[in-house]
């Protein structure tokens, strides 16, 4: 397995980039992955401390109302008991308050008659001169009967400059039901001011505590202008309407902040409390590591990638180096053609797949004639060229594929004729004769006065041969007749008697 890879990768350069970038691509893939967890859960630690943090508040605040609510109907309950009216103002006082009116942040509880004066006062004997017919908690009460609890909308008290208060109250009936007046307590909105302060919910983080009617008695970031704003129509407090609890990415109207809120309707009580933790600050770490963890493995692709192409590049150079010298072990120097040794190999494949299709199979032997006189006459440089011009004749009338032509050695070559028997060959061997002959290398020493070649053939067509070397002394046999019978001339093997000449193929040209 790992060979095969091996080997596929040094035999094709591209498979290494593409293996790169395969694995490139895995490495951002899983690095994206992660990221995704990351940030998933990052809203998932927000989203647990908004619930958590909503869920502390709701506490609080539930138990804190309870409590003066418990204190109203102590009071009621009081009221109830006949004598109590009747007991000196002071000792009713202590009967009818207990300690939660006099707790922080509570203000006074008052006993409101039927026509909404005071008259009895947590916090003066004889009461203060109060008038609150005119507070909603006070209308609603007079309205209604069955009420209940009635948390009034905030307002400022008239009894002390302590800022912006909420009532708390609840209706007294006459034995017959009618109405008798109202038992209030005030709560100071410092109180839910200093218990958002407490929570920790990031720089751009924000509560509220709304009415359940959607008017707003306080926010963090405290602003006192949106304090008794009324909230109805806003994306937000729509949904918040629509569950007892739940959770969801909101815009503020009020800022404009993105914001994922926790929100939740506290229990027993007409209030609506949200929490809210900003976009920014849930994602803002996630995004500082994003951002190093992205460009470590951004770099880390790129190396890979870049280190795989200087790598396929090396590899690319070393296949055409190797394929260069392939050519070269396998050519001839001086006239391209094939070596010798080429040629053998060729040869032996040729001469296996003729004994095995039984198809004829030919070669020719070729000789410079008196090539040594030529050198001698003209110089070995001379003579060089001369073997490349005749190598190109030979090359110019060799053309099948399977056709192989080569330097044999010296001034000889040699070329093998797949598929072809004898007269193919001849045909052949004549065109290249003729060939070299129409150079008109002039050589003075010849008896053609320019530069010829003698050939010798022979092919399985025309004689049964035992060896492939035997097929090949044939045609050296050949060439050997060839070259006593005068030169520039081709001769078959087998040749016959020398008198008559039969073997002689071609008569040279004048
Ligand atoms: P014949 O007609 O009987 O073939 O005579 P010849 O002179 O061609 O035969 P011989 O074998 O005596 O001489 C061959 C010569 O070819 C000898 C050598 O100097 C020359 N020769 C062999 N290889 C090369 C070569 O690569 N370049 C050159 N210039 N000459 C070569
Ligand atoms: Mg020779
Ligand atoms: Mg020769």
């Amino acid at each position: 397995m790992l060979d095969t890879t091996r080997h596929m990768v040094t035999r094709r350069p591209n498979a290494v980039i593409v293996i790169s970038l395969a694995l490139a691509g895995a490495i951002l893939a899983i690095a994206i992955w992660v990221l995704a967890q990351m940030r998933d859960d990052a809203l998932r630690r927000a989203q647990d401390s908004a619930g958590n943090v909503s869920l502390l508040v709701e506490r609080d605040v539930a138990r804190n109302l309870e409590l003066y609510d418990l204190s109203l109907l102590a009071v009621i309950a009081g009221l109830k008991q006949p004598g109590v009216m009747a007991l000196p103002p002071a000792i009713r006082q202590l009967v009818l308050f207990d300690g939660a009116a006099s707790a922080q942040d509570m203000g006074s509880m008052l006993v409101l008659d039927e026509a909404g004066n005071a008259i009895i006062d947590s916090q003066s004997v004889p009461p203060r001169h109060i008038n609150s017919a005119d507070r909603d908690y006070f209308v609603v009460h007079r309205n209604s009967p069955d009420v209940g609890l009635y948390v009034s909308r905030p307002f400022k008290s008239r009894l002390s400059n302590a800022g912006m208060s909420i009532a708390l109250s609840r209706r007294l009936s006459h034995p017959d039901g009618s109405f008798a007046g109202v038992v209030v307590g005030t709560l100071r909105l410092e109180y839910f001011h200093r218990l958002f302060a407490g929570m920790n919910l990031g720089n751009s983080g924000s509560m509220a505590l709304m009415l359940a009617n959607g008017t707003m008695l306080m926010r963090r970031p405290y602003d006192p202008k949106i304090i008794g704003i009324s909230l109805v129509g806003t994306a937000n407090y729509t949904r918040f309407t629509l569950q007892d609890s739940g959770d969801f990415f909101g815009t503020a109207s009020i800022d404009g902040v993105e914001r994922w809120y926790a929100f939740r309707h506290i229990d027993r009580f007409p209030l609506l409390l949200d929490v809210a933790i900003s976009t920014r600050d849930i994602y803002a770490g996630w995004r500082r590591r994003a951002w190093i963890i992205g460009s470590l493995i951004g770099s880390l692709d790129m190396a890979i990638i870049a280190l795989a192409v200087l790598f396929s590049q090396q590899l690319r150079r070393r296949q055409e180096v190797e394929e260069a010298l392939r050519v070269l072990a396998r050519t001839d120097g001086l006239t391209g053609l094939n070596n010798r040794r080429t040629f053998e190999e060729r040869a032996e494949e040729a001469w296996l797949l003729m004994q095995r299709s039984g198809r004829p199979l030919s070669m020719l032997l070729i000789d410079v004639d008196n090539f040594k006189g030529f050198n001698d006459l003209y110089g070995h440089s001379a003579g060089d060229d001369a073997l490349v011009a005749v190598a190109r004749c030979i090359d110019g009338n060799v053309r099948r594929p399977s056709d192989v032509a080569a330097r044999y050695g010296g001034e000889e070559f040699a070329v093998l004729l797949p598929d072809t028997d004898a007269g193919g060959a001849a045909q052949i061997a004549e065109q290249i004769r003729a060939a070299v002959q129409a150079l008109v290398l002039g050589h003075v020493a010849s008896a053609h006065h320019v530069l010829t070649i003698s050939i010798g053939i022979a092919s399985t067509a025309s004689h049964a041969f035992a060896t492939y070397r035997a097929f090949v002394n044939a045609a050296d046999t050949a060439l050997y007749e060839a070259k006593d019978a005068g030169r520039n001339r081709i001769l078959a093997y087998p040749v016959a008697a020398r008198a008559d000449s039969p073997g002689m193929v071609t008569q040279p040209g004048h």
